[in-house]
Protein backbone atom coordinates (compact mmCIF):
# COMPACT_ATOMS: atom_id res chain seq x y z
CA UNK A 1 0.00 0.00 0.00
CA UNK A 2 1.28 3.37 -0.85
CA UNK A 3 0.14 5.83 1.79
CA UNK A 4 -0.28 8.77 -0.58
CA UNK A 5 -2.42 7.11 -3.05
CA UNK A 6 -5.96 7.92 -3.25
CA UNK A 7 -6.86 4.16 -4.70
CA UNK A 8 -4.60 2.65 -2.26
CA UNK A 9 -6.52 4.22 0.42
CA UNK A 10 -10.24 3.47 -1.05
CA UNK A 11 -9.00 -0.42 -1.40
CA UNK A 12 -7.68 -0.46 1.85
CA UNK A 13 -11.35 1.08 3.32
CA UNK A 14 -9.72 4.54 4.59
CA UNK A 15 -11.26 6.54 2.24
CA UNK A 16 -15.20 6.26 1.29
CA UNK A 17 -16.42 5.73 -1.71
CA UNK A 18 -19.57 4.48 -3.78
CA UNK A 19 -17.84 0.91 -3.79
CA UNK A 20 -19.64 -1.35 -6.37
CA UNK A 21 -17.53 -4.52 -6.36
CA UNK A 22 -14.56 -5.89 -4.75
CA UNK A 23 -13.06 -9.66 -4.46
CA UNK A 24 -9.73 -10.31 -3.20
CA UNK A 25 -7.94 -8.58 -5.58
CA UNK A 26 -10.05 -5.66 -7.26
CA UNK A 27 -12.01 -3.84 -6.35
CA UNK A 28 -14.98 -1.24 -8.41
CA UNK A 29 -16.87 2.07 -7.41
CA UNK A 30 -18.28 5.20 -9.16
CA UNK A 31 -15.83 8.10 -10.20
CA UNK A 32 -16.12 11.59 -8.21
CA UNK A 33 -16.05 13.17 -11.50
CA UNK A 34 -18.12 11.14 -13.81
CA UNK A 35 -17.33 12.07 -17.14
CA UNK A 36 -20.97 10.35 -18.03
CA UNK A 37 -23.54 9.46 -15.51
CA UNK A 38 -22.96 5.66 -14.18
CA UNK A 39 -18.52 6.25 -14.54
CA UNK A 40 -17.04 3.67 -12.89
CA UNK A 41 -13.79 2.30 -12.20
CA UNK A 42 -12.22 -0.91 -11.23
CA UNK A 43 -8.64 -1.16 -10.02
CA UNK A 44 -6.38 -3.71 -8.55
CA UNK A 45 -5.73 -3.61 -5.01
CA UNK A 46 -2.45 -3.70 -4.63
CA UNK A 47 -0.68 -0.81 -6.03
CA UNK A 48 0.73 -0.47 -9.62
CA UNK A 49 1.34 2.82 -11.28
CA UNK A 50 0.40 2.18 -14.73
CA UNK A 51 -0.40 -1.35 -17.76
CA UNK A 52 3.68 -1.52 -17.99
CA UNK A 53 4.07 -2.43 -14.45
CA UNK A 54 0.91 -4.61 -13.61
CA UNK A 55 1.43 -8.15 -13.65
CA UNK A 56 -0.94 -9.90 -16.17
CA UNK A 57 -3.03 -12.19 -13.66
CA UNK A 58 -4.36 -8.71 -12.28
CA UNK A 59 -4.79 -6.60 -15.41
CA UNK A 60 -6.90 -10.08 -16.46
CA UNK A 61 -8.61 -10.01 -12.84
CA UNK A 62 -9.23 -6.13 -13.04
CA UNK A 63 -10.43 -6.22 -16.53
CA UNK A 64 -12.82 -9.12 -15.44
CA UNK A 65 -13.94 -6.77 -12.52
CA UNK A 66 -14.74 -4.33 -15.04
CA UNK A 67 -16.63 -6.76 -17.04
CA UNK A 68 -19.08 -7.46 -14.21
CA UNK A 69 -19.11 -3.84 -13.45
CA UNK A 70 -20.10 -2.88 -17.33
CA UNK A 71 -23.32 -5.39 -17.71
CA UNK A 72 -24.45 -4.02 -14.58
CA UNK A 73 -24.29 -0.48 -15.62
CA UNK A 74 -24.99 -1.38 -19.00
CA UNK A 75 -28.54 -3.31 -17.66
CA UNK A 76 -28.96 -0.68 -14.98
CA UNK A 77 -28.68 2.43 -16.87
CA UNK A 78 -29.24 0.98 -20.90
CA UNK A 79 -26.31 3.78 -22.35
CA UNK A 80 -26.22 4.26 -26.02
CA UNK A 81 -22.53 2.46 -25.81
CA UNK A 82 -19.68 2.05 -23.13
CA UNK A 83 -15.77 2.67 -23.39
CA UNK A 84 -13.35 1.15 -21.28
CA UNK A 85 -10.51 3.57 -21.01
CA UNK A 86 -7.33 3.02 -19.34
CA UNK A 87 -4.79 6.11 -19.30
CA UNK A 88 -0.72 5.57 -18.80
CA UNK A 89 0.94 8.15 -18.09
CA UNK A 90 0.89 12.32 -18.46
CA UNK A 91 0.64 12.40 -21.88
CA UNK A 92 -2.51 10.62 -21.78
CA UNK A 93 -4.09 12.51 -18.68
CA UNK A 94 -3.38 10.04 -16.30
CA UNK A 95 -4.00 11.43 -13.21
CA UNK A 96 -4.21 8.84 -10.67
CA UNK A 97 -0.74 6.80 -10.42
CA UNK A 98 -2.48 3.76 -9.35
CA UNK A 99 -3.96 1.58 -13.09
CA UNK A 100 -7.29 1.81 -13.38
CA UNK A 101 -9.82 1.05 -15.58
CA UNK A 102 -12.52 3.73 -16.71
CA UNK A 103 -16.15 2.14 -17.31
CA UNK A 104 -17.78 4.68 -19.01
CA UNK A 105 -21.39 4.52 -20.23
CA UNK A 106 -22.17 6.66 -23.67
CA UNK A 107 -25.07 9.05 -24.45
CA UNK A 108 -26.08 9.34 -28.14
CA UNK A 109 -24.03 12.39 -29.90
CA UNK A 110 -23.06 12.82 -26.07
CA UNK A 111 -20.07 15.05 -28.11
CA UNK A 112 -17.29 13.08 -25.32
CA UNK A 113 -13.67 14.25 -26.71
CA UNK A 114 -12.76 10.37 -26.97
CA UNK A 115 -13.71 9.04 -30.35
CA UNK A 116 -11.16 9.65 -33.40
CA UNK A 117 -13.43 8.42 -36.02
CA UNK A 118 -11.95 6.39 -39.01
CA UNK A 119 -9.07 8.14 -41.43
CA UNK A 120 -7.51 5.88 -43.85
CA UNK A 121 -3.44 5.86 -42.51
CA UNK A 122 -0.04 6.04 -44.86
CA UNK A 123 0.93 2.47 -44.80
CA UNK A 124 4.08 3.07 -45.16
CA UNK A 125 4.62 4.64 -42.11
CA UNK A 126 2.09 1.83 -40.45
CA UNK A 127 4.31 -0.68 -41.43
CA UNK A 128 7.35 1.38 -40.27
CA UNK A 129 6.10 1.61 -37.25
CA UNK A 130 4.37 -2.14 -37.20
CA UNK A 131 8.34 -3.70 -37.39
CA UNK A 132 9.59 -1.32 -34.61
CA UNK A 133 7.17 -2.45 -32.39
CA UNK A 134 6.94 -6.33 -33.34
CA UNK A 135 10.67 -6.17 -32.96
CA UNK A 136 10.07 -5.73 -29.11
CA UNK A 137 7.65 -8.76 -29.37
CA UNK A 138 9.82 -11.86 -29.74
P1 LIG B 1 -7.17 9.26 -14.72
O1 LIG B 1 -7.22 10.75 -14.94
O2 LIG B 1 -5.94 8.88 -13.93
O3 LIG B 1 -7.34 8.44 -15.96
O4 LIG B 1 -8.43 8.90 -13.83
C1 LIG B 1 -8.49 9.11 -12.46
C2 LIG B 1 -9.94 9.15 -12.07
O5 LIG B 1 -10.02 9.02 -10.66
C3 LIG B 1 -10.64 10.46 -12.44
O6 LIG B 1 -11.74 10.21 -13.30
C4 LIG B 1 -11.07 11.03 -11.10
O7 LIG B 1 -12.33 11.63 -11.15
C5 LIG B 1 -11.08 9.81 -10.20
N1 LIG B 1 -10.82 10.11 -8.81
C6 LIG B 1 -9.81 10.90 -8.34
N2 LIG B 1 -9.85 10.95 -6.99
C7 LIG B 1 -10.92 10.18 -6.61
C8 LIG B 1 -11.48 9.84 -5.35
O8 LIG B 1 -11.01 10.27 -4.28
N3 LIG B 1 -12.56 9.02 -5.33
C9 LIG B 1 -13.10 8.52 -6.49
N4 LIG B 1 -14.17 7.75 -6.36
N5 LIG B 1 -12.60 8.82 -7.70
C10 LIG B 1 -11.52 9.65 -7.77
ZN1 LIG C 1 -2.16 2.94 -5.02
Amino acid sequence: MQQDCIFCRIAAGETPCFMLYEDEFTAAFMDINPASPGHALAIPKRHFPDLYQLPADLLAATAATAQKVAVAVSAALEPAGLNLVQANGPGAAQSVLHFHLHILPRGDRDGMRLNWGLQPGDMSQIEQIYKCVRARLD
